[in-house]
């Protein structure tokens, strides 16, 4: 079987100027889950906000992506509508999607949402508990039944998302809030699955837990062989 071709995206604004996030990611994130999530059945690349006119996502690029992660935070609005529009469209030709944390609030979930999707946020870097409440699901498999963050930033209910198709982590903090972060969507041919952790002063994305799930959930949102189906031609008429 072909490797799985995998997209890490990343805004790369962070990493660049704040501590601790710089040391906790001196590569940056992107770089970071590249070598985090490596493995035989995976083909990784990288793409970046400021690699080029497209923030790496051409055409071409898209084309040869069978799942998609996203990480961004502070400048979604720095990312061109066009290329937002091309993502939502490559989801719903069968590309697999991963948004991470503030993804939340990028343009190209947004358009696949079609809700808000905002949240209660506070950044006091509270423990938080994440229960695995879907434990036979491909995503969750090897995760603990619940483990926890010694720190991440909150992100609570009310979650202005549709109702999700699966609700697979849910996640508490210590000041009392909860939050469904860890949910499944499908959107014509692609499978969507957002999950809260990874804040940029927070080390979560070092966490072994938190990595099974990532590396479970591109296995899961991969589109099935053959790839020919999903890559976005017309449809023949018959
Ligand atoms: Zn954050």
């Amino acid at each position: 079987m072909d490797k799985l071709r995998v997209t890490i995206w990343n805004e790369y604004f962070h990493e660049t100027e704040d501590t601790p996030a710089k040391e906790y990611y001196p590569r940056g994130m992107h770089e970071h889950l590249k070598q985090a999530l490596a493995a035989e059945d995976l083909e990784i690349r990288t793409a970046t906000l400021e690699q080029d006119a497209e923030h790496g996502l051409t055409e071409d690029v898209l084309r040869w992506t069978d799942v998609l992660l996203w990480w961004g935070h502070c400048r979604h609005s720095w990312v061109r509508d066009d290329v937002a529009q091309r993502v939502a469209e490559r989801v719903q030709q069968g590309m697999g999607f991963v948004p991470l944390h503030s993804a939340h609030q990028s343009k190209p979930f947004l358009r696949l949402m079609g809700t808000p999707c905002t949240l209660r946020w506070r950044n006091e870097e509270e423990r938080c508990v994440i229960w695995n409440v879907s434990p036979n699901h491909p995503i969750a498999r090897g995760v603990p039944l619940h483990f926890g963050l010694a720190h991440e930033e909150m992100y609570g209910e009310y979650f202005f998302i549709p109702e999700p198709e699966e609700l697979l982590f849910l996640s508490w903090f210590e000041g009392g809030n909860v939050f469904r972060g860890g949910c499944t969507f499908t959107r014509g041919l692609g499978r969507i699955f957002y999950f809260h952790p990874g804040h940029e002063t927070c080390p979560s994305y070092h966490n072994e837990h938190v990595l099974r799930i990532i590396g479970n959930a591109i296995r899961w949102a991969a589109p099935p062989e053959p790839r020919e189906f999903r890559a976005g031609d017309e449809m023949e008429r018959i």
